[in-house]
């Protein structure tokens, strides 16, 4: 039987100009540059290790991830691309 996983990545911005990436409701932000990968990290940060690996190229492929929280994601509503935080 095969496994299905659906993991979509919606990329969006602040207010400020600065990009967050939602993953099941819980955003993330770009926390170290590599030369070939980015990390992106949960917005809560510590003590919350959620984060995702994706490629800095314009394919965005996530080469890793890491998804646990020990947090409720928080409350936003996107309108036109834009996060605001509710
Ligand atoms: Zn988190």
């Amino acid at each position: 039987m095969a496994m299905f996983y659906i993991f979509a990545i919606k990329w969006v911005f602040k207010d400020t100009g600065k990009e967050l990436a939602i993953v099941n409701g819980f955003t993330f932000y770009k926390h170290k540059q590599m030369q070939r990968t980015n990390t992106w990290s949960c917005t809560r940060g510590s003590p919350c290790n959620a984060r995702i690996i994706v490629t800095n190229d314009t394919t965005r492929m996530v080469t890793r991830k890491y998804l646990i929280h020990n947090h409720k994601p928080p409350n936003f509503i996107i309108e036109d691309g834009m996060y605001i935080r509710i």
